[in-house]
């Protein structure tokens, strides 16, 4: 059996860390005999430069053939002046459209070695996993109406809708109870039944979609408690399923509890379960080419690629203990470098976590 992984370095520290990437899942590859093939792709910047378009023809086509997607991050100074119809982020929102990736996962884990890095007391996050899941192509970021209208007074409204349908509502919870029977079998919902009509309605769509997971235990949680919950005793959650906005700011509030982007790695699912993996942090322009990029963010992302869309968990689960160990042994990148620890660069990162592995 074989899987087709299409690979997208994109721009500034992209093709760096997707290297690293690409080196341990080449080596797990060959040690287990798992049948993966490459095949690369432009996307961002790297492709306006090729062919003036942020999302060619060309991968859109292997990301339709692909099983999986990895990829590094787009954007920069050199494309920031363009058209903005045509910018490098542009090319990043088509491929999560036209592949319809509307489970947007961010897993937030402390790993201990890590607790220091953390802006919150070490006992409160030491050991942090979680996972967050958004839906992401539905939403009040996408609802119509919408826009800004003048009144017949003469003054200007903005105007957004916040709507879900029960199949996207059904098809998001769907995901998160797969994932929480995976994990710690605990799905908290989040809304704001309080005020919103459509978080009500997400809620009574969860306890329906609860009811095919007998094993797995639902709890709601307002949203506004939720962000506060977070931070006062983030271990008390597993998995948090949410809609897009929500989403979008506990995933971003849950990320800083672990202290780096460095270290952050997400997916983004279709129905089927193919998807587009990712580190959580940008091209980070400032460092490209350096050699300092933190690699493992994408490194985690490929252990989440295959675990999710490749179903090899247990690969997964040897790549995630093999960036354990290397972190045991005091390295680390610049950006989560602590006292007493060993700095090492993005390539040599790659190598010490491929090396565990080997
Ligand atoms: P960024 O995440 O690229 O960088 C923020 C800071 O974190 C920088 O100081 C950077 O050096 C550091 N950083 C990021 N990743 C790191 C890593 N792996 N190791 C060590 N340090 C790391 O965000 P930004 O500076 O706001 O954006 C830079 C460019 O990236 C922009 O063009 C933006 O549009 C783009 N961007 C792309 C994505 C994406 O492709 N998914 C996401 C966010 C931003």
């Amino acid at each position: 059996m074989t899987h087709k992984i299409l690979i997208i370095n994109g721009d500034g520290i992209g093709p760096e860390i997707i290297a690293e990437a690409h080196k341990v899942l080449a080596v797990v590859n060959e040690k287990h005999q798992l049948g993966l093939e490459f095949d690369h792709a432009l996307l961002g910047g790297e492709a306006i430069d090729a062919t003036g378009k942020p999302f060619p023809d060309e991968t859109l086509a292997k990301s339709k053939e692909a099983d999986a997607i990895l990829f590094g991050a787009v954007g920069g100074p050199k494309w920031d002046k363009i058209d903005s119809a045509i910018r490098p982020e542009k090319g990043l929102l088509a491929i999560r459209s036209n592949l319809g990736l509307f489970a947007n996962l961010r897993p937030a884990i402390l790993y201990p070695q890590l607790a220091d890095a953390s802006s919150l007391k070490p006992e409160v996050v030491s050991g942090l996993d979680i996972l967050i899941v958004r839906e992401l192509t539905g939403g009040i970021y996408f609802g119509q109406p919408r826009g800004i209208r003048t009144l017949e007074n003469g003054e200007r409204e903005g105007f957004n809708t916040y709507v879900y349908r029960e199949s996207e509502i059904n098809r998001i919870g769907k995901v998160a109870f797969d994932m929480a029977m995976k994990r710690g079998k605990k799905v908290c919902s989040v809304d704001k039944s309080n005020v919103l009509e459509v978080t009500e309605l997400w809620r009574e769509r969860m306890e329906e979609v609860a009811n095919d997971y007998p094993e797995a235990e639902l709890s709601h949680m307002y949203v506004d408690n939720a962000a506060m919950q977070l931070v006062r005793e983030p271990k008390q959650f597993d998995v948090i399923v949410t809609g897009n906005m929500f989403g979008d700011i506990l995933s971003d509030q849950a990320s800083m509890l672990t202290g780096s982007i460095g270290m952050l790695p997400s997916a983004s699912l279709d129905e089927s379960g193919k998807g587009l993996y990712e580190p959580c942090h940008g091209s980070a322009p400032d460092i490209a080419g350096q050699n300092k990029a933190n690699p493992l963010a994408t490194i985690l992302s490929a252990a989440m690629m295959l675990r999710y869309s490749l179903n090899l968990g247990e690969v997964a689960d040897e790549i995630e203990q093999a960036v354990s160990l290397v972190l045991d042994e005091g390295y680390r990148t610049v950006d989560i470098l602590t006292d007493g620890c060993r700095e090492v660069g993005t390539l040599e990162m790659g190598d010490l976590v491929a090396g565990q592995l080997k």
